[in-house]
């Protein structure tokens, strides 16, 4: 399976309370800005430099993936395991 990875577009970013909020699409978590001067711009720069990624392969396309989610996404025998039980 090959794997692309690519920087989460700006158009992933939400705002929620005027405060920028990024998504996992895989495991569901997510990562909200504490200060509400914060623009979205500066929260994706924050979340691309932690390892937030738009992650795609033949078998899926997620938008939004969490750093430890791009991690299991590079252990794909370890994850396919997980998935299974
Ligand atoms: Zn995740």
């Amino acid at each position: 399976m090959s794997l692309l990875t690519t920087p989460v577009d700006i158009a992933h970013i939400d705002v929620m309370d005027s405060r920028p909020l990024i998504y996992c699409q895989c495991c569901r978590s997510y990562e909200h800005a504490c200060q509400s001067g914060a623009t979205p711009k500066m929260w994706l720069q924050a979340a691309t430099y932690v390892g937030w990624r738009h992650v795609r392969s033949e078998h899926f396309d997620l938008d939004v993936v969490c750093p430890e989610c791009v991690a299991a996404f590079h252990l794909p025998a370890i994850h396919m395991r997980k998935e299974a039980v």
